[in-house]
């Protein structure tokens, strides 16, 4: 996309982010008058992630090229994913015991917890792993759960690379497929002012407007505080290594700012995933980062749902006034990070994965009622931290890739 029209969408996004805020503060049938636009727009964006993972991972893989390059990329993304939730939730932890917001919470719950909360009593790690292989992978992708659909394209794209020339036609129709999406991608993006409003309008609508907005906001006003300046501190972190790491910058997080938005949004890391591609194609990373990087960051890469997850289960035990010792909070530690990697970039998506937290640690499930009434605004500050740190993935990646590039053949951006 050249850059005027760049910068027009993201003025576009601002102004739809501030009218949404306004209109839905207000309340009342404005707020019906433009919510629908904002469910339009989510559904394009959902139409458009499952073709967009399986061409993006299978051509990623393809452009991989070498069978032998395969393991350095996956030991370097692995390695980025697992070290930047780890500094997450260590943020959590030290953000969350420095505040002690629990200490002055009022104890009240919220409303009803959310579905599957009781059933998710027994989620563990077995559990997990055989939700990543489900029998039917087509029922599965259409329920949002993107993890079995990555690893059948990583799988596919790998046995592509395997098979050697019959695979070359395959490869070069998954690469024009993947550019026609991202067209679609680039078409989509006009709309995404018109969208973003009215999902912003709708979901501060739905909470009740303004006033009860703030009414939330005060009960767990140290939560709020707590979590959000943890993820803003995350978000510094994650900056930091994109200089120092992969070399780039302010530019760099500016063409990211539409995606970043857009998560604000749409609470959604998955259906943000279009345009995160987008993103990080215009800063020029080289596809065999981004193809392979960003979709299964969407999904098992989320540090903003990490570090909500330790400031949640330390604010809930504080609430209940336990002191958990240092052995229970490794254990939280632990315990977060696998309930974001299982955490679905769906909204609300973390709250239920909290559930294995809670568990290892016994605290009542309750508690969760909570947090309740301003989860899905957290939410929000959480996804744009996921999205975020994936986008800072793939120029990490890229930087390291780029040297298996041939000699005088520099890496695109
Ligand atoms: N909504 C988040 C995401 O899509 C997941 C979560 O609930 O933390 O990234």
């Amino acid at each position: 996309m050249p850059h005027k029209h760049a910068v027009a969408v993201l003025a576009g996004i601002i102004v739809g982010v501030l009218a949404g805020v306004a209109i839905g503060w207000q309340g009342g049938p404005a707020v019906g008058a433009v919510a629908w636009m904002g469910t339009v727009f989510l559904n394009a964006l959902q139409i458009l992630v499952i073709p967009l993972v399986l061409a993006a991972v299978i051509s990623g893989v393809a452009s991989v090229g070498d069978i032998r390059h395969f393991g350095a990329l996956g030991g370097v993304t692995v390695g980025y994913y697992l070290a930047t939730t780890a500094i997450a939730v260590l943020i959590g932890l030290l953000m969350v015991n420095w505040i002690q917001p629990g200490a002055t919470a009022g104890l009240e719950a919220a409303g009803e917890l959310p579905e599957g909360i009781a059933e998710r009593g027994g989620a563990d790690a077995r559990a997990f792993i055989e939700s990543i292989l489900p029998p039917n992978l087509v029922a599965a992708a259409a329920d949002t759960k993107l993890l079995p659909l990555i690893l059948f394209a990583l799988a596919f794209g790998v046995a592509m690379l395997a098979v050697g020339e019959p695979g070359r036609p395959v490869a070069a129709f998954f690469q024009g497929f993947n550019e026609i999406l991202m067209k679609l991608v680039i078409w989509l993006m006009y709309l995404a002012p018109l969208g973003i409003l009215g999902l912003v309008a709708g979901r501060l609508g739905a909470a009740g407007g303004g006033d009860a907005l703030v009414d939330q906001l005060t009960a767990v006003a140290w939560h709020v505080v707590t979590v959000v300046s943890g993820l803003a501190i995350h978000a510094v972190v994650l900056f930091a290594i994109l200089w120092l790491v992969a070399g780039r910058g302010l530019s760099y997080l500016a063409t990211m700012l539409r995606a970043l938005f857009v998560a604000l949004g749409t609470a959604s890391s998955s259906a943000t995933l279009p345009l995160t591609m987008e993103g990080v194609r215009e800063n020029g990373v080289d596809p065999r980062a981004s193809r392979t990087v960003l979709p299964l960051g969407a999904t098992i890469n989320m540090d903003g749902t990490a570090l909500y997850e330790a400031c949640a289960v330390l604010f809930i035990a504080q609430a209940y006034g336990l002191d958990l010792t240092l052995g229970q909070q490794a254990i939280v530690f632990v315990t977060a990070t696998l309930a974001a990697i299982g955490a679905a970039g769906i909204p609300e998506a973390g709250l239920v994965t909290m559930v294995i937290v809670l568990n290892a640690v016994g605290l009542p499930l309750e508690g969760i009622g909570l947090l309740l009434a301003v989860d899905w605004l957290l939410d929000r500050f959480r996804t744009a931290t996921n999205v975020w740190g994936d986008a800072v993935g793939a120029a990490v990646v890229h930087r390291f890739i780029g040297r298996w590039k041939p000699a005088g053949e520099a890496p695109a951006g």
